[in-house]
């Protein structure tokens, strides 16, 4: 016998007892943003690998490693989008979005990056990216943070998720900050693992994110680079900060958080939880004004972030009230061949007459016991009988499967003014 294929490592498929709870995370979103007006923008999966060369940087985790990329069949080189933020902004420069405007935009939609699966870390995952335009205060930024502070609430996951802010200025602060960090490593370059030592070369600020335990002690004596803003970017993380004080958000000052990607600058945040090991980001994000240059665009503003909606689902593993969700309300049994023949119209009546009305046929016959048990087990609060004697009378039987009611045999008129009620 041939072997079955299956899926391939780390993209996993979503059964359907697992879509009521998608369903109910997704819907979330969408209401929360409404509720601040943001706007969805729908993109490519598939982009020109150099975008991503451009944008994320050479010399980062996903460019080195994580790309899915392929020639296609013109030998042009193309990447599974490995994050959103730069096919977002791709669009918008493409479609002349960014002449004085302003634009608050949202994106939901399949990653793709080549990790090694383990949980919250797959190689298809869901990231919700929300991403904005044109917007130079830190207004905007303590925005974006509510508007995630306000999802976690509605999910009722507050209570498991802590914020981190950091700020990481100006290139030109980053520079000066750069050689201080460089001079404070080799001093010690025997304590540098082999990552860092090509990383003091290339990105000396990610030896900071090390995930090392051997190195947790150096990394936390490094100078800190708040030390080394200037006025403009310290005004603007406190103008941050007193907008989360004065709302009572609390969060911790994460002086190692510099987040992976080149182009961030002043503001970076994460959220992360204690519940899933190492894998604890479930929403990261943060200004990165610099990167609209860097993809041929005039100097601009721009913040966003990215939430990671497996971890978030993992987060509310213990909400069994998810489960619950009943999918229909009817199911119809058709009893004998007459039944069987006009079924589907009766059926096609009643969804004109009640249009939101979740009604199940059965199809395929079978005795009444056997499709009466399809009927309780499909979760329907009622079943609709079918039979000879109903067809000979026009009317239709009615049995309640949850609540003790005595079956009933209507008229379609009265069966709908029923349901209706
Ligand atoms: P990590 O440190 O966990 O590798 P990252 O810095 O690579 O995260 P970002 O590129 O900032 O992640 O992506 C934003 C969010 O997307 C992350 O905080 C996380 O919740 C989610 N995410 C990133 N990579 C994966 C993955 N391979 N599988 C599932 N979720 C992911
Ligand atoms: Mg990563």
């Amino acid at each position: 016998m041939a072997n079955n294929i299956q899926a391939i490592r780390g993209m996993h498929d979503v059964l359907p007892d697992q879509t009521p709870r998608w369903q109910f995370v997704e819907q979330q979103v969408r209401d929360v943003l409404a509720t601040y007006g943001y706007a969805e923008i729908r993109l490519p999966i598939v982009e020109k690998t150099e975008l991503f060369k451009r944008s994320i940087g050479e010399v980062t985790d996903i460019v080195e490693k994580e790309m899915y990329t392929f020639d296609d069949r013109n030998g042009d080189s193309l990447t599974l989008r490995p994050e959103g933020t730069a096919g977002c902004l791709r669009a918008c420069l493409e479609h002349g979005l960014l002449h004085n405007q302003v634009h608050r935009l949202w994106y939901y939609g399949q990653m793709f990056r080549h990790e090694r699966p383990q949980k919250g870390r797959y190689r298809q995952f869901i990231q919700l990216g929300v991403e904005t335009y044109g917007m130079a205060g830190s207004d905007i930024d303590a925005e974006l943070i509510l508007l995630s502070y306000r999802l976690w609430q509605r999910l009722g996951i507050l209570g498991k998720v802590e914020l981190q802010l950091n700020s990481l200025g100006t290139i030109e602060e980053r520079i000066v900050y750069r050689e201080k960090l460089v001079e404070y490593f080799n001093q010690q370059p025997e304590l540098l693992d082999e990552d860092s030592k090509r990383r003091l070369l290339s990105n000396p600020l990610r030896i900071l994110d090390t995930k090392n335990p051997a190195m947790q002690a150096l990394v936390e004596n490094a100078p800190t680079l708040m030390s080394y803003l200037g006025a403009e970017s310290k005004a603007h993380f406190k103008g941050l900060t007193d907008t989360l004080d004065a709302l009572g958000i609390i969060y911790t000052i994460n002086q190692r958080l510099v987040r992976g990607l080149d182009y961030y600058s002043k503001t970076v945040f994460e959220w992360v939880t204690s519940e899933l090991g190492a894998q604890g980001t479930i929403c990261a994000g943060g200004r990165y004004d610099g990167l609209i240059e860097q993809l041929g665009g005039k100097p601009n503003h721009a913040v966003g972030f990215a939430m990671g909606m497996e971890r978030i689902l993992a987060l509310l593993e213990t909400r069994e009230d998810l489960d619950t969700i009943q999918s229909i309300d009817a199911y119809m049994i058709l009893v004998g061949s007459a039944a069987e023949k006009s079924g589907l119209l009766l059926a096609e009546k009643l969804r004109d007459c009640l249009p939101n009305l979740r009604l199940q046929m059965n199809c395929g016959a079978g005795s009444f016991k056997s499709q009466f048990k399809k009927a309780d087990k499909s979760g329907a609060d009622y079943a609709l009988i079918l039979g000879d004697d109903e067809i000979a009378n026009n009317e239709i039987s009615i049995k309640f499967l949850r609540k003790d009611v005595e079956q009933r045999t209507v008229t379609l008129a009265e069966l709908i003014e029923l349901i209706k009620n």
